[in-house]
């Protein structure tokens, strides 16, 4: 498996600005549009995603709305496979299943086209094998949601991927499937 270097990861990092109290006071908002803007920056992100998932014979990226979408498309590109949205509720126009998580007040949902991962998420009769990416996970009731509905519709999350970890929230504790993280802070 070919690892990230420190200079890399740390060249990637100082991209992603922190805007303060964004949006709420209190929260350290991890800005990607600077990462995204930067050719450089972003190409050593997209090498290294690509050369670690060529080897995990993956069927489909699925990428969690919204920044999740622009690595999560890059990366299918990337390894010639499909790629699948993971969406807010309400916004996917097929047939969809659903999975709540909770927030700090109250709960969010997302929701997966049923057929999204072909027919009972099978490819050639065997469960497809799927990737799930979003740029960061906190509290990790997104993505835990998220890699719940692959699971649901008869698929198999081979990893759940994110560029940043917040490692103090824990929220990798809340995953029922293995986690690379690119960076933790
Ligand atoms: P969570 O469900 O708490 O893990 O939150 C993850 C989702 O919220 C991801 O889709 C992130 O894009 C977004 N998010 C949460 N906290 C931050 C943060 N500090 N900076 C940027 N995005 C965040």
């Amino acid at each position: 498996m070919k690892e990230l270097s420190r200079e890399a990861r740390e060249f990637i990092l100082s991209s992603i600005r922190t805007i303060p109290d964004f949006p709420k006071p209190g929260i350290q908002f991890k800005d990607i549009t600077t990462l995204l803007n930067n050719p450089k920056a972003f190409q050593t992100l997209m090498d290294h995603l690509e050369a670690r998932y060529r080897e995990y014979d993956l069927d489909y990226v699925a990428g969690i709305d919204a920044r999740g979408f622009i690595f999560g498309a890059a990366l299918a590109d990337r390894l010639g496979i499909g790629f699948v949205p993971v969406r807010k509720k309400g916004k996917l126009p097929s047939t969809t299943v659903s999975e709540k998580y909770s927030l700090e007040y109250g709960f969010d949902e997302v929701e997966i086209h049923i057929d999204a991962f072909g027919e009972n998420g099978r490819c050639e009769s065997e469960p497809a094998r799927v990737l799930l990416i979003d740029d960061l996970i906190a509290t990790g009731g997104t993505a835990a949601a998220a890699s719940r509905l692959i699971g649901k519709v008869g698929a198999q999350c081979v990893e759940c991927c994110f560029i940043l970890e917040l490692g103090a929230l824990k929220g990798r504790q809340g995953i029922d499937a293995p986690i690379y993280s690119v960076i933790t802070i």
